[in-house]
Parts: C-alpha cells; structure tokens; sequence
C-alpha cells in the first residue's frame, strides 16, 4: 500500500482518527491516536513520543522517538463505522535510526539472517488459544468459566458461539482469513484460527487479534483472557506456532526423497529448536502462570522432543506435506511478545542449520507416561520448570542474547527477574493449606 492508497482510503471512508500502534517489550500494543488533520505528518513519520515512559525502552536522557509507520498494515477499524484507522509503526531513535529495543526490529533482524542463508522468509501459522470469563456487577472479570462444555461442543449451552463468530467478522474486515472457530477442550475457552503467512505480518496480526478478541468480548460483557492456566487441573491455553521456511523455489522443509518428506533443512531446523527450547521459553512463555501449563496430561509440552504425531512431545509435525510441510511448535503461549517469540523460534531453527545439528530420534510413545528412567535412556530433556530456569537459561543462551540485542536482552531480562523477585515476596494459599 502507499500514501496515494491510504489517503484515498481514508477519504472514502470519512476516516476522523487514525491511530499509530506499536509494542513495548511485553507485546502490549500502544496506541497513540491522532485526527486525520495530522495524517501527513504521520505519513512522513514525524510523530514524537516520550519512549521514557514504555515499558522496557528508552532511558529519561535519551527519549525522544519516533514512529514511522508500516503502510501495509493501514486498516479501517471495522468496529468504529469506518471513522478510525490505524498504522503499525517501527519505532526509531531521536537521531532517526532504527531503536534497537523494538521488537519488531528484533524479528525483521532475524528475518535479514534468514535471508543471509538462502532462506527468502518464514511461514508461520498460530493457534491462539483464549478464556471468556464473565463479568460481576462491577464490570470486573469474575473467574468461574461462563459454560460447562468442552471440545467442538455446539449448541445453547455454548454462550461464546455469537462472540467467536463477531470476531470472525471483525478479523476478516481486517484482512485476515480465518480458517475455523471452535470451543477449546477447556470449560470457557475458545479458539479462532487465521491462515499462516509471512513472520513479520503474522506477528502484527497476533498483536492485533489479541486487541479484537478483548474488544469484541468486552461487547459482548465478556472478558477475554490471554493468561496461559488461569484454572488449575484443566488445560490452559497455548499458542501452538506452525512454522516453515521458504525459498524461491517454495517449500525448504519438503523432501519427497527423505522417508519421512522432511529435508536436511527442516531436520536442522528442529535440531536448533530443541537446542535453544530451554532458553528460548524464557520470552515463548514468558510468566510465572507459563510454567503452571507446561505440566503433564493438558496437552502441552513438558519435554524436549519431536513426534510426527505425538502431542506430547514440544514439537509435532502435522502429516500434510509437500507445500504444506510443516512443524508446530507447541511450548509458546498467548502472552508472549510475538515478534519476540517467532525471531528467536526462527533463530533458533537457523542455527541448527548453520551448525547442520544432528536431529535426535523421533518419540513415538506418550512421554507423559514414561518414567523418568526412561526419559533419560532417550536422552530427553525438560522444558524449565519455571520463569527464573527460563531466564537462567536465557542468560546463558549466546545465539538468543545476539538475537535480542543488547538493548532488548537487558531490559526484558530486568523486567522479567524483577516479576519473579516480585512473586517470591507472595504466600500462596497452597502453601498454607499444606504447612500450617
Ligand atoms: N490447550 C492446549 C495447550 O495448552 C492445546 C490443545 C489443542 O489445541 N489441542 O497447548
Ligand atoms: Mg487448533
Ligand atoms: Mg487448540
Ligand atoms: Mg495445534
């Protein structure tokens, strides 16, 4: 898209407010909203702001920033009647360079690596998973699900039927093609699935889609939670990522020669992933609540292998192939950064290839089930147990902390230790009940 199409937009639809976004280091989207009088200004990339008071960007000496929008991400908000718009933008420094505690420059950062070695992009295909929660008298989220059904369950009972479907509508008039919408295994808990695309578009959409289910859900006097086990003893919610390289020639991880149709890549790619899991969980799962969905028996991962279909293991590789070859990631969840989340996936999976690590053997049994001794006869490895493992391991994680940069490494790395340091000061009412 260029300016001559965003202005013609814009005037078509009587546009009044256009609203310039972008992240802060958690993947919260920020909005600044501006009339279209200021429209030129937010074209040329003249819009200031005060990176000081984003979480985790600039220091109070060095905060003026700027944002230069993305044009291909100019939509028409469906939900304002065509009077509101809004812009992703790249944040740059005061001296107009890329800032490099943006993380969507961290993820155009590992796109230009990929590029480096043959690779033209990456393919990436997620699974957000959400709870309703209903509202009390207050307007305040009350956390006792709004139904009592689980997986494809149809009918009167499933009170979030209406709000998927308005979400469906509402993604689609953002260009999004969504490919099916279901209730999840959970007591109140959803899904909405989008057709895979580009990184760094798929990216924005996640930060987006996590915007429209809130809004749509607060419509409809729901509240839409993104947090990974907010009910004990049932599944939580993940944001399994499928992901695969292309070159020009398509698909990098199909091999019709290889037994499995997986090429040298694709098995590289794996490798990597498995190498770095432990480290990178640190931002896929990025909460003290993360580690309370990696337990066994909720389908999500708790181990560090691959299965061609064994939804056990961290990583499963669907059975489609040919341009459809792929592999799901099955750790991240719904909190973590996107653009954070897929540059250190993807950089973890290039540097299998660089290094061309060897891809152990897939796991075809249920690793749930197997006792410890076993696990350790194949050599299988654990996912952290909690945030501070994750950071621990982050911390000694070179390939990741390069992929960050310094910048965005240290200011996750203080926010995150800080949330932990936080948490140790809490008593939890499992404590009491099992020490008194
Ligand atoms: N909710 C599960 C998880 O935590 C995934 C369930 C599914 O999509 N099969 O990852
Ligand atoms: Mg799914
Ligand atoms: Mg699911
Ligand atoms: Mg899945």
């Amino acid at each position: 898209m260029d300016q001559a199409t965003v202005k013609k937009l814009v005037k078509d639809n009587g546009v009044e407010f256009i609203i310039v976004q972008f992240v802060d280091v958690l993947g919260n989207l920020k909005h600044l909203e501006l009339p279209i009088s200021q429209l030129d200004k937010v074209l040329d990339g003249d819009i200031m702001f005060d990176g000081s008071s984003i979480l985790g960007f600039a220091s109070i000496e060095n905060s003026d920033m700027y944002l230069k929008p993305d044009l291909s991400t100019f939509a028409v908000l469906p939900w304002s009647g065509g009077k509101e718009a809004r812009i992703i933008c790249d944040v740059y420094t005061g001296d107009q360079k890329p800032f490099a505690g943006d993380p969507r420059s961290v993820l155009k950062r590992a796109l230009e690596k990929a590029k480096t070695l043959g690779f033209e992009g990456l393919n990436v295909g997620p699974e957000p998973e959400f709870f309703l929660f209903p509202l009390d008298e207050k307007g305040e989220p009350v956390f006792t699900p709004h139904d009592g059904i689980g997986y494809f369950d149809a009918g009167a009972r499933d009170k979030g039927q209406k709000v998927r479907q308005d979400i469906t509508r509402t993604l689609q008039a953002l260009g999004f093609e969504v490919e099916a919408l279901h209730h999840e295994v959970a007591i109140g808990q959803h899904e909405v699935d989008f057709k895979f695309g580009d990184a760094l578009l798929t990216a924005d959409r996640i930060a987006t889609f996590k915007w429209v289910v809130k809004e749509i859900a607060a419509q409809h006097g729901f509240y839409a939670s993104f947090m990974p086990k907010p009910i004990a003893r049932i599944n939580g919610s993940g944001m399994h990522v499928h992901q695969s390289l292309y070159t020009t020639q398509g698909n990098a991880f199909y091999d019709a020669n290889d037994e499995l149709g997986l090429s040298a890549n694709a098995r590289h790619y794996i490798a990597g992933i498995l190498a770095h899991a432990q480290a990178f969980a640190a931002v896929t799962n990025p909460t003290i609540n993360s580690y309370k969905r990696l337990v066994p028996g909720y389908e999500a991962p708790c181990y560090i292998a691959w299965s061609c279909s064994n939804r056990s293991a961290l990583i499963r590789i669907p059975a489609a192939r040919k341009a459809a070859t792929r592999i799901e990631v099955r750790c991240p969840d719904p909190m973590a950064n996107p653009y954070l989340a897929l540059a250190l996936m993807l950089v973890s999976g290039l540097d299998g290839i660089e290094k061309k690590l060897p891809l152990v053997p897939e796991v075809k049994e249920n690793i749930y089930h197997m006792s410890d001794s076993i696990r350790a006869e194949y050599g299988i490895e654990a996912l952290p147990a909690d945030l501070n493992e994750a950071l621990n391991n982050l911390a000694q994680d070179e390939v990741l902390k390069n992929a960050l940069g310094t910048h965005l490494y240290e200011s996750y790395m203080s926010l995150k230790k800080a949330e932990w340091d936080e948490y140790r000061l809490e008593v939890h009412p499992w404590e009491l009940k099992q020490y008194n």
